[in-house]
């Protein structure tokens, strides 16, 4: 196998003395100085992001929290986007030591879905009401090559329901090259989304053990080629657990600007997932380095502060309880209904062992969509930015002065009412429709008379509104 060129993307050196340099018990008045300077909406740089993971201070911990949340409710108001994750394959010819879709690991029964049973499961997920699809593979596509992803994301665009159907298909695959992204942007997708897992080098070389996996340089600069082939919606991630959190945050900082600086715009997206145990994996059940749930809540708020305007990403790996925490800490966009096994929707959770690592929230969507309106929260199944072309750049340049709102606020509760009257229980729909009225009145006149306009154009059975 060929190694890919040495990438400086992540400067490690001065991670590690960034975080040496970082006094064990920060400063008050300094860290006050960071919550203040992040309230002015504009990020954080690295060593403001270093102190601010030594925060462990109970006064200036709960100052973080109501900072994030601050921000959290500025830039993106009640909205919640919801999504479902679509496994097409668990086959893959890698060994990451902390997934059971490794390679060598027997305890997995693999599949690889036809397009047809591509298309059974987006049926269900289109009778539960779900609007946006993030589609996920091992990396090995043995019959059709690479075609067989391009094939999926047809399928599932052209799958249809009554009026149920997906307006937006993110993907989270391995590596392309250049030409192969550029296809995929062909193929319409949203954003394409690839964790780092571990941005330390050595850390990575201990846990990507064969496989292409093992080129920490083609992933890192996978971002890259995606944004060159003109995909200009990206998510980016760490698997934390892995390696110390801490230079993790400060890594991701350094990949975030790099970006910035080459493309004149960061991620769309941050996950952060974290390990879960997974079937035939001791590393996901003894991680190297844990994150405990404060460090957790902690990686969730500081990020709020640092990168104010990209969403940040909460999957069904974690609890119903931490879920709810951090999404008044930051969180915008949470997956719902999951399943991690190819073909999960159709035949359930219970086929374990061919699932990817196990959930910590199991609900189904209406039980979530109950949950998140009961917390005030307006789950949105919007696609209105990618459809009319507000991605990269021409969505930063909108969300930065604040002009995204007066798209998203109407977007998120058309989108919302559409789901109330399709697919809702009678609870949900009751509680759901309180929440609409009460939102909408405390709208300002241009984007409520906007709401109002839209809602009632769903109300009369019109389906797909968005601007
Ligand atoms: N195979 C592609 C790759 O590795 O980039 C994409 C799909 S992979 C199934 C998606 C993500 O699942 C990985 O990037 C990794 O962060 C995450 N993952 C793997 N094992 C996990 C575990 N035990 N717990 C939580 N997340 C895990
Ligand atoms: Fe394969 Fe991705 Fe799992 Fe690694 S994380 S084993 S590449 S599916």
């Amino acid at each position: 196998m060929t190694k890919t060129v040495f990438s400086n993307i992540i400067n490690e050196e001065i991670i590690e003395n960034r975080l040496s340099n970082t006094a064990s018990t920060p400063n008050a008045a300094e860290v006050h100085r960071i919550y203040s300077k992040a309230m002015q909406l504009k990020g954080l740089d690295t060593d403001d992001i270093s102190i601010l993971t030594a925060v462990n201070d109970p006064e200036l911990l709960a100052e973080l929290y109501k900072t994030a949340k601050q921000i959290k409710d500025i830039i993106y108001g009640k909205r919640m986007v919801v999504f479902a994750p679509l496994y097409i394959s668990n086959l893959c010819g890698n060994e990451c030591l902390y997934c059971a879709f490794r390679a060598k690991n027997k305890e997995v029964k693999r599949r690889v879905l036809t397009q047809k049973e591509i298309a059974a499961e987006v049926e269900i997920l289109e009778k539960q009401g779900h609007k946006r699809i993030l589609l996920v593979a091992g990396e090995s596509y043995p019959r059709q090559g690479f075609q067989y992803i391009l094939d999926a994301v047809d399928t599932i665009y052209a799958t249809k329901t009554g009026n149920g159907e997906i307006r937006r298909v993110n993907v989270n695959i391995a590596p392309l090259t250049r030409d192969e992204f550029k296809q995929l942007k062909a193929a319409n997708i949203g954003t394409y989304q690839l964790f780092q897992e571990t941005y330390h080098r050595r850390t990575y070389a201990n846990v990507h053990v064969a496989g292409k996996k093992m080129d920490y340089d083609w992933r890192v600069t996978a971002i890259d080629r995606a944004m060159e082939a003109g995909i200009d919606d990206v998510g980016i991630g760490v698997l934390f657990g892995l390696c110390d959190w801490r230079f993790e945050m400060l890594a991701l900082m350094q990949h975030i600007k790099h970006l910035e600086n080459k493309f004149g715009v960061g991620p769309h997206t941050i996950s952060v997932p974290r390990l879960e145990p997974a079937t035939g994996s001791d590393i996901s059940i003894h991680p190297p380095q844990p994150v405990s749930d404060t460090e957790f809540r902690k990686i969730v708020a500081i990020l709020r502060l640092a990168v104010p305007y990209t969403g940040i990403i909460m999957s069904t790996r974690e609890t119903p309880k931490m879920r709810r925490e951090t999404f008044a800490l930051g969180v915008s966009q949470i997956s719902a209904g999951s399943r991690t096994n190819p073909g999960g929707y159709a035949e359930g959770e219970s086929i374990e062992d061919e699932a990817q690592f196990s959930l910590g929230d199991h609900r189904p969507l209406d039980e979530i969509i109950y949950d998140v309106t009961n917390l005030g929260y307006i789950p949105s199944f919007c696609t209105g930015c990618y459809r009319l072309g507000r991605t990269g750049k021409d969505f930063m340049d909108l969300a930065k002065p604040g002009l995204i709102k007066e798209h998203c606020d109407p977007n998120a509760l058309s989108t919302f009412l559409e789901y109330l009257q399709d697919y809702a229980s009678e609870k949900t729909k009751q509680l759901g429709l309180s929440l609409i009225d009460k939102v909408v009145k405390e709208m300002d006149d241009e984007p409520r008379q906007r709401s109002e306009k839209m809602l009632a154009a769903v109300k009369s059975g019109k389906h797909d509104v968005y601007c």
